[in-house]
């Protein structure tokens, strides 16, 4: 039986990996479960997969989800210090799939164990990629890539030399607002935001798909795992969301990875890695589908993507500024306090502001480098956020 931990399963990507592994229960000997506030969907898996422990990232949940397991053999935690703990936990496969910079320590803790780690939380790759690689390498421990575009790109490299690789290519739906005028995106609503014209995912990384700072993330987060310079990818609107990356090499060739919109195949690929297992995702009829389509991405449409460019040529803590700055500003927008549009103005003067403090392009990419920045990041975003408002 292989003992397997899921960090943010009741999130969108912790549900469809549940799925997968309710399928086939007797491989799985479930060791912890982590969520949020959502403790009823936390405490129903706990029981459904038998799992050692449930852990909450809230104190203040700590009572409901106990009570939903009272009577069980379910051990019950609460709060960030439990999850780490949880993370500490000898089991062969992690899921990271918490939202947010807040999976970065979960997913060094588990690395530092030796677990092979199954990345979702793209987060902590544009935060903190060379710490969470170099922690991986320190300890022998393998990430495998969850991201739909990354998993598709990693596919594409199985049994090439990453000498031979030219380019990779990461495709874009686009996002709810491709196809609004551009005056039109300043007053685009939450609930507007909020909807994605092919993939089913959390909230969050909805609206950043429409703002496409969650491409912006991704170009950042192919940079740091494929170890490729920032000139070497690139972004491509595909509406249909079927081929989700390309690889192209010396010889003039383009190896695409084509599938249904289902993050099944991703996760799945990722838990029997190395080997390939059924999956119970659609097949693709592409002769009904009949034809695919590609644009370049419109740069003033998307002012997320050359954030990301820029980011990649500062590297250093500059990803720990974009990503805390992003999610201030979406927690702005979300909370009404700033404009769809204002978001990558927000990120934009986070980064002007401190990316060039000397202190912070020479400092070392440690934990506690990368906290204290994520921490200031969040405050000067929140000052940025106060004087649009
Ligand atoms: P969701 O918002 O659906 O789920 C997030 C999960 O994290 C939930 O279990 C949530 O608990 C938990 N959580 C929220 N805040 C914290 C916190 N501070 N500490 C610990 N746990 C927390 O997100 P998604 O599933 O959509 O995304 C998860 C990650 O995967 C993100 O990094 C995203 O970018 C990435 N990803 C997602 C894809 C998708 O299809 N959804 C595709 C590719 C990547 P609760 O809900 O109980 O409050
Ligand atoms: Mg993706």
């Amino acid at each position: 039986m292989r003992r397997i931990t899921l960090f943010g399963a009741t999130g969108s990507v912790g549900q469809s990996a549940i799925d997968l592994i309710a399928r086939d229960m007797p491989a799985y000997d479930v060791v912890a479960l982590t969520g949020g506030r959502n403790v009823a969907q936390l405490a129903a898996d706990a029981r459904r997969l038998n799992a050692d422990l449930a852990v909450t990232c809230y104190p203040e949940c700590y009572d409901e989800l106990k009570a939903l397991l009272s009577g069980s053999p379910v051990e019950v935690a609460a709060g960030p210090e439990a999850i780490t703990e949880a993370a500490s936990r000898p089991v062969d496969w992690a899921l990271s799939a918490i939202v947010g910079a807040a999976g970065l320590v979960p997913g060094l803790e588990a690395l530092s164990h030796g677990t092979t780690l199954a990345l979702a939380n793209k987060e902590s790759l544009v935060t903190a990629g060379p710490l969470l690689l170099g922690r991986a390498k320190a300890h022998g421990a393998t990430v495998l890539p969850v991201d739909s575009e990354h998993s598709a790109v990693f596919q594409a490299l199985v049994g090439e030399h990453m000498a031979a690789v030219e380019r990779i290519i990461i495709t874009a739906s686009g996002g709810a607002f491709r196809d609004w005028p551009l005056e039109k995106l300043a007053t685009a609503t939450l609930a507007e935001a909020s909807s994605h014209p092919n993939w089913d995912m959390g909230q969050r990384i909805t609206i950043d798909s429409s703002s496409m700072f969650n491409k912006a993330m991704e170009l950042i987060e192919t940079k740091e795992f494929f170890g490729v310079s920032p000139d070497m990818i690139e972004v491509l609107i595909h509406r249909e969301s079927m081929i989700h990356a390309m690889v192209g090499f010396n010889d003039g060739a383009l190896m695409a990875h084509v599938g249904p919109p289902d993050m099944r195949h991703a996760i799945g690929y990722a838990l029997h890695w190395p080997e390939r297992k059924a999956l119970p995702v659609e097949r693709l009829d592409l002769a009904k589908i009949g034809s695919l389509s590609f644009e370049a991405p419109d740069q003033a449409r998307y002012p997320a993507l050359a954030l990301a460019t820029r980011v990649m040529h500062e590297g250093g803590l500059s990803g720990a500024i974009f990503n805390a700055a992003k999610e201030r500003a979406l927690d702005g927008f979300i909370a009404g306090e700033i404009g769809f549009l204002e978001m990558s103005r927000v990120v934009a003067e986070t980064l002007d502001k401190m990316s060039s403090l000397d202190g912070l392009q020479n400092a070392e990419i440690t934990l506690d480098n990368v906290l204290e920045t994520d921490r200031l990041a969040r405050i000067r975003a929140g000052e940025a956020i106060s004087q649009l408002g």
